[in-house]
């Protein structure tokens, strides 16, 4: 009998539900304190933990367990022991202690540590995350775990998320006992990452060199038709895709990811996918599984998803938006306007917060969401340019002015002007009002930072996200607590505070130019690439920001620096050195090839007497032979750039990053350019490489 959904969900993780029915009373009590409290596991709780999680892996078909992680490369990590250790007369026994769930000590020497951990100590070791469940895949408990070095130093994106979620609640809390009858315990900021993928057959991804090396193709003549009829937005499923759908929903759910929507996107092979929000914590867990998923399910319906940001030049590249909002333990959301007038004065204030925080950090919100695909999207006039604006829609904006200007708010006909003293209306949270072109959208009651790429964790924009405005908000306490009238002072507070950021308020076409301009004079940051933008990231300003929150240590902050930089120019290495094998071993003879056909019958015709000049055979010739040497040239300027890349000392990673993107990348638009020119001109079936066209209607 097929099973339902309700039986599906979660039942390959060691949830809640399965804890409360497994665990003996004393033992949940003890781990849903850690839990709630942040503290850590005793070893006898964690033996009885062991003792069961393992049973019922086991009873599910798991032979092996692992610390699951997710170190700096971005993609998680993990390392399968089987269960099975040998016991007396020959026969196995099955194992697995409190110290195998709470402590792994994975030989960790060849992950990026950015400087952090010496050769010499070069085991880093993992901790249980407890706030994050166990779940089973392919066979193993995968135990999720923080990632560290043996001094403590954060190796992963889950220690400063987590640590930046510790930040904002306690800031948040310092807040909220302010107000009148306030018991909220905790707070947690919350993120739904809305995901975008494209779809190829996967025989046609096997053929491209470049998306298998690099995830992107570095070449590819526009398609005839691209997706200027938007015919492609929310349209149908095709069967193949369905399938593919039906299984990726049933796995997640399964792994207890609350993936609700799936539909077709703007481009032609584009797809999205929703999950239900969680803690920012979950919500990276579940998009780093998704996006592991998203890959091993297509690869079994015959198809490659392609999660790179800009799998295709022209057409539109993939993002990932990242909502994000704030929720106390009672289920409130804090960025919701309320229907009191106390919960609309402490909606105001988180919403000045998060405004402040955005201009503030505009820099720090920018690195969050660089690297190299995504220099591809932002600005390109498909995803939100280079510079971090807010979208508060019409309606808010005219009530944070009626409050700046002293004037009546007038909301059919009822007067909203003193703060606290009205309440606000709901916010309409339809598309009609929203902006598609802002980074970072207020869409009713959370953020939609629309920025991020679709290949990266969504851990960095959260700890950036988290970190700054836990930064503001603490300023806030600071200056509220004790103050003789708290309303007046939160009424002061909030205009100011508006008036002073709302330079960051933009609620017109972030695509446009004039908006590049009015945002250069509003004095707002434009990096425009990942080179002008990670150097920001290691700003004295900004490293304060983190070692004040304790979410990086000045140490941390350097190395991630470092080990960003230094993934921007092995990405870009890897492309270039991509091109130049493709250029020389595939298209080289492309051309050639076809010349050599051409001069076959140019030959044959001669030899008949036949007049060729000005015939379709001898231009063809003239114009490849001509555009084959210039694509020959390109090539040996792109390999001396390379050379030239080498010889920059390996200490000097910023300067190398800033070459890598002048000196190299800008070189191979040029190579590039010139091949999509011959692709125009060879015969198809000379040609290589599958095209743009075959490749974006080949999901079907
Ligand atoms: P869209 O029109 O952008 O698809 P939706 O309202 O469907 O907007 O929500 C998009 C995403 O926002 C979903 O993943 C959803 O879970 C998430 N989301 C909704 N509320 C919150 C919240 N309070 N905090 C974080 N994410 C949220
Ligand atoms: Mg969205």
């Amino acid at each position: 009998m097929k099973k339902d959904i309700i039986q599906i969900f979660g039942s390959m993780v060691f949830n809640d539900a399965t804890m409360r029915e497994r665990l003996d009373e004393k033992t949940y009590k003890a781990l849903k304190k850690t839990r709630a409290e942040g503290l850590r596991l005793d070893i006898a709780t964690a033996n009885a933990i062991a003792l069961q999680m393992k049973n019922w892996a086991i009873e599910k078909g798991a032979t092996h367990f692992t610390h699951w992680f997710q170190p700096m490369t971005g993609i998680t990590a993990e390392k399968h022991d089987s269960f099975i250790t040998p016991g007396r007369d020959g026969k196995a026994l099955v194992e697995f202690s409190g110290k195998e769930l709470i402590k792994g000590e994975p030989d960790a020497s060849s992950f990026p540590s950015g400087g952090l951990r010496c050769t010499f100590e070069a085991r880093g070791y993992t901790v249980w995350d407890t706030t994050s469940y166990a779940f089973i895949k392919d066979g193993s408990l995968c135990i999720p775990t923080a990632f560290c070095s043996h001094g403590g130093d954060a190796l992963d994106k889950k220690t400063p998320l987590l640590r930046s979620i510790e930040a904002i609640s306690k800031q948040a809390l310092k807040i909220l006992k302010l107000f009148p009858n306030q018991k909220t315990k905790r707070v947690l900021p919350t993120a739904g990452p809305e995901q975008e993928y494209f779809l190829i057959d996967e025989k046609l991804y096997l053929a491209r060199p470049d998306l298998v090396h690099t995830g992107r193709t570095l070449f590819g003549a526009p398609p005839p038709k691209g997706q200027e009829m938007e015919d492609y937005y929310f349209s149908s499923l095709k069967p193949r895709v369905s399938a593919f759908m039906k299984e990726l929903d049933e796995e997640l759910w399964r792994l207890g990811v609350y993936i609700k929507t799936k539909h077709s996107e703007v481009a032609p092979g584009q797809f999205e996918l929703a999950p239900i929000y969680g803690t920012t914590n979950v919500a990276t867990d579940h998009n780093q599984l998704a996006m592991e998923m998203l890959k091993t399910i297509a690869s079994r319906h015959g198809l490659a998803c392609l999660l790179h940001e800009k799998p295709f030049a022209r057409v539109n590249g993939s993002g990932k938006h990242n909502n994000w909002s704030l929720m106390a333990d009672n289920g409130l959301n804090l960025l919701e306007p309320g229907d009191t007038p106390h919960s609309n004065a402490q909606f105001l204030l988180f919403l000045v917060a998060t405004i402040k925080a955005a201009d503030d950090y505009q820099d720090l919100i920018r690195v969050s969401a660089a690297n190299a695909g995504n220099d591809h999207r932002l600005g390109g006039h498909e995803a939100p340019p280079a510079i971090i604006s807010m979208f508060l829609g019409e309606e808010l904006t005219a009530i944070l002015d009626a409050i700046l200007e002293e004037t009546e708010y007038l909301d059919k006909g009822v007067r909203h002007m003193e703060i606290g003293a009205g309440v606000l209306p709901p916010f309409p949270k339809d598309s009609t009002d929203r902006n598609r072109t802002s980074p970072l959208a207020f869409t009713g009651n959370k953020f939609e930072f629309r920025m991020p790429g679709s290949s990266s964790s969504v851990a960095g924009p959260n700890i950036v996200l988290n970190t700054a405005v836990a930064e503001v908000l603490s300023q806030f306490s600071e200056e509220l607590t004790g103050a003789a009238d708290f309303n007046a002072a939160l009424a002061k507070l909030i205009k100011r505070v508006y008036n002073a950021h709302k330079r960051i308020v933009f609620n017109g076409n972030n695509y446009s130019d004039e908006w590049v301009a009015e945002a250069k004079r509003r004095g707002l940051s434009n990096l425009e690439s990942t080179s002008e933008a990670l150097p920001k990231f290691n700003e004295d300003k900004n490293i304060d920001l983190f070692v004040r929150h304790g979410v990086f240590s000045k140490s941390e902050v350097l190395s991630r620096c470092e080990i960003l930089m230094d993934n921007y120019c092995k990405t870009i290495n890897i492309e270039a050195l991509t091109m130049i094998e493709i250029t020389k071993r595939m298209i080289f003879s492309a051309s050639v090839g076809y010349q050599n056909k051409l001069a076959t019958l140019i030959k044959a015709k001669k030899d008949c007497g036949i007049e060729v000049l000005g015939a379709l055979e001898y231009e063809l010739i003239e114009e490849i032979a001509a555009l084959s040497k210039d694509m020959a040239q390109k090539v040996r300027e792109l390999e001396e750039a390379l050379q030239k890349a080498k010889e920059i000392d390996e200490s000097a990673v910023k300067d190398r990053m800033i070459f890598f993107r002048q000196g190299v990348f800008f070189k191979m638009e040029e190579l590039r350019a010139i091949v999509d020119k011959l692709e125009t001109m060879v015969a198809k079936k000379y040609w290589p490489l599958p095209s743009y066209a075959e490749m974006l209607s080949s999901a079907n």
